[in-house]
């Protein structure tokens, strides 16, 4: 029997969050909204997102607007949320939904959309188009897992957690407010039945939680261990002309932080770059000299990144040939460099002689 949806629809009513994105009690919530933080939450959290998801609704009030705008734009805003991949689809997808004439309102529909899965299109579907389904992201595993009492460790549980979650919705009122009952169960997760030390007095589910019957709750879901992070090894260089501009280039539009800009380097790899070695690679001559070394933190590998520096008095015809794109220091803040490239040009001292010519 899963646990009463009644219950947790009245501790929703009166502890519900207040969210930018959400719709006001008794309001249909706007598809654009919901998608839009949907796509911006997906691994980050609520208050690293409600500042971009202003900035975005600032520069792109609505969906037209967002299929409108350059691709650079669009790189830009999202510059610092990581996960670039993301915004290229998001910008895909804008363009689908603006030449459709409105998002698709049925799960399929969603599915078909780029950069949506099954997670994003329950939930837009529950919140926006009061589709009666059970979004089942990290939260929703967690409460799922706790209530039933399941064990099976992740991420080989998901398919079993999924099944089970798909349950807490099988009841007339929850079927009656699909929308509220999918935000109450995020509600519930991000709040009371919290990854460590849930608030299990607070819960309008502890009288039908099998895991605090069992003493268990707070250990799960169970986990298997994780395989070490490999480590990579890389080296960037940060030239500077005498008019204060930096030197930076495109990557390739695919892969990881794909079409954004970047200070050149080497290719990212397992084995420690020599000093000899790395300034091969440096996209013009030196002297360079080393200005800091940054660690960046990716999902599937942590980075170590050398970073040299040098000045020049102007940069040379060859540098445009290869790729290179000269930009003024003061322009950097608007333009699509990820968090990393921050980090590697704030680890290069600018004002710093180098005695290069
Ligand atoms: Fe989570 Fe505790 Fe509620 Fe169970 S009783 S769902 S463990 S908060």
């Amino acid at each position: 029997m899963p646990p009463s949806s009644a219950d947790l629809l009245r501790w929703y009513d009166r502890h519900r969050r207040i969210l930018p994105w959400r719709a006001a009690p008794g309001r249909t919530a706007d598809p654009y909204h919901v998608w839009l933080s949907e796509i911006m939450l997906q691994q980050t959290t609520v208050a690293a997102v409600i500042p971009y998801y202003h900035r975005f609704l600032d520069l792109f009030p609505t969906i037209g607007d967002l299929a409108r705008a350059e691709t650079d734009r669009v790189m830009a805003a999202w510059a610092g949320l990581g996960y670039y991949a993301r915004a290229r689809n998001l910008h895909a997808c804008a363009r689908v939904v603006a030449a459709a004439g409105g998002f698709p309102a049925t799960l399929d529909g969603l599915l078909a959309l780029p950069g949506v899965g099954a997670y994003t299109a329950a939930a837009i579907g529950a919140i926006a188009f009061g589709l009666p389904v059970v979004p089942v992201d990290g939260n929703v595993e967690r409460v799922t897992a706790r209530l039933f009492a399941l064990t099976d460790p992740l991420p080989a549980a998901r398919r079993t957690l999924a099944r089970h979650a798909a349950t807490l919705n099988d009841s007339q009122p929850a079927r009656a407010r699909p929308s509220d009952f999918a935000q109450a169960l995020f509600d519930l997760g991000a709040g009371i039945c919290t990854p460590r030390n849930p608030a299990c007095a607070l819960c309008p589910w502890q009288g039908e939680c099998a895991g605090l019957r069992q003493g268990i709750a707070a250990a799960l879901p169970a986990k298997a261990p994780r395989a070490a992070r490999p480590v990579r090894h890389g080296a960037h260089f940060r030239a500077t002309d005498a008019a204060g501009q930096i030197l930076l280039r495109r990557r390739p539009a695919s892969g990881l932080l794909g079409g954004m800009l970047e200070l050149p380097g080497t290719e990212w790899r397992a084995e420690p770059w020599a000093e000899s070695e790395a300034l091969a690679h440096a996209p013009l001559p030196g002297p360079w000299r080393q200005a800091g070394r940054v660690t960046h933190v990716f999902t599937h590998f942590t980075l170590h990144v050398d970073v040299y520096a040098a000045r020049i008095g102007r940069f040379p015809n060859s540098a445009a040939q290869a790729g290179g794109l000269v930009f003024a220091a003061r322009d950097l803040d608007g333009l699509a460099l990820p968090s990393l490239m921050r980090k590697c040009l704030a680890a290069t001292p600018p004002d710093r002689p180098t005695g290069v010519p």
